[in-house]
């Protein structure tokens, strides 16, 4: 059995808690993130990833020269998750 984790659509935090049914009998998630605006989500991304816009945060804050934590701290994910993405990401430019 495979737990992949269940993250905020809102502000990527693994910190939810199940909560509870949707009227379509969809698991129901709750974020306990203190800063995040949003309470309660159903889980409705299947892929362990992240969602299109973090995924772009993380390149954009990249491109600008932040470092992995300072974009894990601002975009509220873990660094490993940014190691992740960036290694993802094609290279535009060869050689390093
Ligand atoms: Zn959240």
């Amino acid at each position: 059995m495979v737990l992949e984790p269940i993250l905020c659509p809102s502000c990527g935090s693994e910190d939810v808690v199940k909560h509870g049914q949707s009227e379509e009998g969809k698991q129901r998630y709750k974020c306990r993130h203190l800063e995040c605006s949003r309470r309660t989500f159903i889980r409705q991304y299947a892929y362990r990833g992240y969602l299109p816009e973090v995924k772009q945060q993380i390149a954009d804050m990249a491109t600008n020269g932040s470092g992995i934590r300072d974009t894990a701290r601002v975009l509220r994910i873990s660094p490993t998750t940014v190691i992740e993405q960036l290694k993802k990401k094609p290279k535009t430019e060869s050689g390093e």
